[in-house]
This record gives C-alpha cells, structure tokens and sequence, in this order.
C-alpha cells in the first residue's frame, strides 16, 4: 500500500522534469529563430524587474540630509532653501507651492 502511494509521486515529479525538457527541445526542432525569440523574452523581464528593483530599493532607503527634505507634493528631494512652507503631510517646496 505505501508503495502504491509513492509510485505516483515519483510519477508526477517525473512528468514535470521531462515536460521542461520537452519545452527547451520543441522548439529548437522546430526553428532556431523561434527559439531565441521564446528564450529572449523571460530572460529580458527577469533583468529588468531586478534591475527595477535595485533602483527603488536604492532610494528608498536613502534618507534626506539634514539640510534637504522632501517634498510631500512632487516627492523630490530639496534643499532647505526650496522650503516654501509647511502642511500637515511635510514640507511643500517652491515649484509646487505656485
Ligand atoms: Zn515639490
């Protein structure tokens, strides 16, 4: 009985393995440039959403210097001199207060 419900586990990963294998050598049979179009395309996402990622991360965490602040309306990142005045949320710089 044990064995009868292990066979089909093995199975089932099996099946998975080969049906992968089956996807990278379907379409090498069946053209070249299809290949590299199919390869191509979730390579190129999966860089640019790391890259993405690395990029947010960066300013997220750097935080505004003592003599900066950021703007609640556009969100940049300005020197105290561009303060135009203060809201409940934040600071409110020049070009946005117009
Ligand atoms: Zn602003």
């Amino acid at each position: 009985m044990a064995t009868d419900y292990d066979a089909p586990r093995k199975n089932d990963t099996d099946d998975t393995e080969s049906i992968e294998a089956l996807k990278e050598r379907v379409p090498d049979k069946l053209s070249g440039a299809v290949d590299a179009e199919d390869a191509d395309n979730p390579g190129g996402f999966e860089l640019a959403g790391a890259d993405l990622s690395d990029m947010e991360l960066d300013v997220v965490v750097l935080p505004p210097q003592d003599d900066e602040f950021t703007c609640v309306s556009c969100f940049l990142v300005k020197h105290r001199s561009q303060v135009d005045h203060e809201e409940k949320l934040g600071p409110v710089c020049k070009e946005c207060a117009f």
